[in-house]
């Protein structure tokens, strides 16, 4: 037995019982290893976090903000009954190609579109195009822009619908050495009055990481405006 089991042991664990990769999400780590793209996709566990997630709300509407190879949105997009639609955002043209490829390949082509472009400018678009709302929105793109992303996103949002935010957790965070972007997200997160939130630890073979999950809520009528019915 081992005495002092890590993080990665207690994630190796979860990984083999509950999130076995398939060919296809195996084929798609190999195929951004090949095109040179940088191994921050979610881990196989976090990835069936997602599903699970994205299956729990009957989600049918997803818009995840940062694609790169397409692993997340193959795990998400496999949550999604048939006339469901997710929709990611990449700014980097080689990323995109990549991830086009990865998903053509997990047969998902029909159900996934990968727009290009600065996320911030498409969600921007989304507002006035027929595009919203979502069901879950998953932010998991550049750190300085997530108070950003979560003010143009919140409005494409359903009520009820989820805000999902990885890389939420970390000795950094706790350090208050984190992107300050990160800092500030944590903090409209446990602060906004549409938002009732919890942060997820998440195991890495490295240490903790974490996702702050949102649920949406409808405005809460402020008690110190409310006109109270005369008695
Ligand atoms: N969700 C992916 C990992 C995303 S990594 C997964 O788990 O599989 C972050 C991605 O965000 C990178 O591909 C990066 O190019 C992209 N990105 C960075 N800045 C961006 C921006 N301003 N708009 C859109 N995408 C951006
Ligand atoms: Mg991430």
């Amino acid at each position: 037995m081992n005495p002092n089991p890590t993080t990665h042991d207690y994630d190796a664990y979860i990984s083999q019982l509950l999130a076995p990769e398939d060919d296809v999400l195996q084929a798609t780590r190999e195929e951004m290893q090949r095109a040179g793209l940088p191994q921050i996709n979610v881990s196989a566990s976090q990835g069936q976090t997602l599903h699970l997630l994205t299956r729990l709300i009957g989600a049918k509407r997803v818009l995840e903000i940062g694609t790169l190879g397409g692993y997340s949105a193959i795990w998400m997009a496999r949550a999604l009954p048939a006339d469901g639609h997710l929709l990611s955002l990449e700014v980097d043209a080689h990323h995109a190609s990549v991830a086009r490829r990865n998903i053509e390949n997990a047969g998902l082509n029909h159900q996934v579109e990968v727009r290009l472009g600065a996320a911030s400018d498409t969600l921007r678009r989304l507002h006035d195009a027929n595009e919203a709302p979502f069901d879950l929105i998953f932010i998991d793109a550049d750190k300085d822009a997530y108070p950003q992303y979560l003010e143009l996103g919140l409005p494409l949002l359903r009520d009820g619908g989820l805000l999902l935010a990885d890389n939420t957790l970390s000795p950094e965070v706790l350090e208050g050495r984190a992107s300050p972007g990160i800092l500030r997200y944590n903090a409209l997160a446990a602060s906004h009055p549409l938002l009732v939130s919890t942060l997820i630890p998440v195991l890495r073979g490295r240490g903790v990481g974490g996702v702050m999950i949102s649920i949406k809520q409808s405005p809460q009528p402020d008690a110190a405006n409310t006109i109270l019915p005369a008695t």
